[in-house]
């Protein structure tokens, strides 16, 4: 099993759900690759599901007993005789424990090698390991705070307040605490070690300078395992409410060309450097026309497609190819970046109180027309599970300039009908219209204040 050669795969687990299940699915079968998607009880009746050559219900509904279930997974692999395990974004994609169990079963990760994505998922090893191979990260404390409070108080004080306080065992927005006195500083940091203990059983917390205004900027990597490495530019997701993206485009609004170069290259050598395998994106704050490293992720992303509207490089099927042990066809010169994309995620939850909205889709009408992509495995009459994330598709326009992308979006949002359902297409057709995202370069602030000042019927 698990044959690596010039050969791909000839069947490929997909150990996720949703849109990008679908996703990766497509890939693999205009490579001609055999799928065998993994679904809980609530995914059961899904199209995706029948569409796959093989599929096995691995378990309830509650994630932690199907998609987070590691025995069921690989048993399903080899009851399936799948070469390879596809594991998405979220759920177990970046648990290195996993991938070392895939591997060790004798299937292929299609991601990084097991040891990477533990350096990489902890962030304080992970800033280490950046700061070392030339990737210029936030100021902070080197490494992990130590216990002497008269210690941290001096570190605090030479990095200057506000500072931020961050679990390195954090994700997903949570674990990180921002201090604007001295006062208040060891409190926090007790607090804080506390959280990290017993959501990611880590007490280990460091300590960065907040920046005030800064914008999300991430740079798309391509590695394979012959020390070949690419990026594929830019994306701006500073479009967040409560650290969660929701609107991505490429490239991102008025930062120099030049500079994207340099960071791009930096991200690159870093991958070689550590011996980087696989699709992954360094996450920066960029502030004051400086980039400030904040994290890797070491998998696929759910706004990927923007970077494969602006490159024309199908992100899923060069993870496959890298995974099956080629070398990257892709050279950086060959590498170009036209047009502009921006995606919307839609989200099944209210657009006002953000409380999630599962429940039967009683219409669905897609959007379409030249420059449109829909990825959503969404269907009329589907019913969207109360158990999983509240995404239910990403709506993406491309054009060749950014306001030709912005005219598409709208017109595509108000082509697009769900109902049954409560969605935040509203939120998308509001921020389309809206002054400051149409100039572009908003901080990760934004939105949040804008919301705040949105009256409670539009
Ligand atoms: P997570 O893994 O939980 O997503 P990140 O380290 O990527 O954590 O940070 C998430 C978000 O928190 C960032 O996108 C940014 O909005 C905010 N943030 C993190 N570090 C800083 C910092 N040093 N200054 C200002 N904001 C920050």
């Amino acid at each position: 099993m698990a044959a690596k050669s010039d050969k791909l795969f000839d069947k490929v687990l997909i150990a996720n759900r949703g849109e990008i299940a679908l996703r990766i699915q497509r890939a693999c079968r205009e490579m001609g690759i055999k799928t065998v998607v993994v679904h809980s009880e609530a995914d059961r009746d899904a199209k995706y599901v029948a569409l796959a050559d093989e599929s096995v219900c691995i378990g309830p509904p509650s994630s932690a007993l199907s998609y987070l279930n590691i025995p069921a997974i690989i048993a399903a692999a080899e009851v399936t005789d799948a070469q390879a395990i596809h594991p998405g974004y979220g759920f177990l994609s970046e648990n290195a424990d996993f991938a070392e169990k895939v591997e060790r079963s004798g299937f292929v990760f299609i991601g990084p090698k097991p040891e990477t994505i533990r350096l990489m998922g902890d962030k304080v090893s992970a800033k280490i390991a950046m700061a070392k191979a030339g990737v210029p990260c936030v100021a902070g404390s080197e490494g992990a705070l130590p216990d002497d409070s008269k210690e941290i108080v001096k570190i605090a004080r030479a990095i200057g307040y506000p500072v931020i306080i961050k679990a390195a065992g954090g994700g997903g927005g949570r674990g990180m605490r921002v201090v604007h006195t001295e006062a208040a500083l060891l409190p926090a940091v007790m607090l804080t070690r506390t959280e990290a203990q017993s959501a990611f059983s880590n007490p280990t917390v460091y300590l960065e300078k907040f920046l005030a205004n800064p914008r999300h900027i991430e740079i798309q990597v391509l590695a394979d395992e012959h020390k070949n490495a690419v990026y594929l530019f830019e994306r701006d997701c500073s479009m967040q409410r409560r650290h969660q993206k929701i609107i991505e485009e490429a490239p991102a609004p008025s930062i120099n060309a030049r500079a994207i170069t340099r960071i791009g290259e930096r991200a690159a050598e870093a991958c070689r450097k550590i011996a980087y395998r696989g699709a992954g994106t360094f996450e920066f704050l960029f502030q004051d026309e400086e980039f400030h490293f904040i994290e890797m992720n070491t998998r696929i992303q759910v706004e990927h497609p923007v970077t494969e509207l602006v490159t024309g490089i199908d992100i899923v099927q060069e993870q496959i190819r890298i995974a099956a042990g080629q070398k990257l066809r892709l050279r950086q010169r060959d590498i170009v970046k036209r047009g502009h994309a921006i995606e919307c995620r839609i989200n099944a939850e209210d657009p006002w109180t953000f409380v999630p909205s599962p429940g039967r889709i009683t219409s669905w009408h897609v959007p379409g027309g030249p420059g449109i992509r829909v990825d959503s495995h969404v269907y009329q009459n589907y019913l969207v599970p109360p158990n999983y994330d509240s995404l239910i598709g990403k709506v993406m326009a491309y054009g060749d300039t950014r306001e030709q992308a912005i005219a598409r979006m709208r017109v595509a949002l108000s082509e697009m009908v769900v109902a049954g359902i409560k969605t935040n297409i509203p939120l998308h057709q509001e921020l389309m219209l809206d002054d400051k995202f149409i100039a572009g370069g908003t901080s990760i602030h934004y939105l949040e204040e804008r919301l705040a000042k949105r009256l409670p019927s539009g």
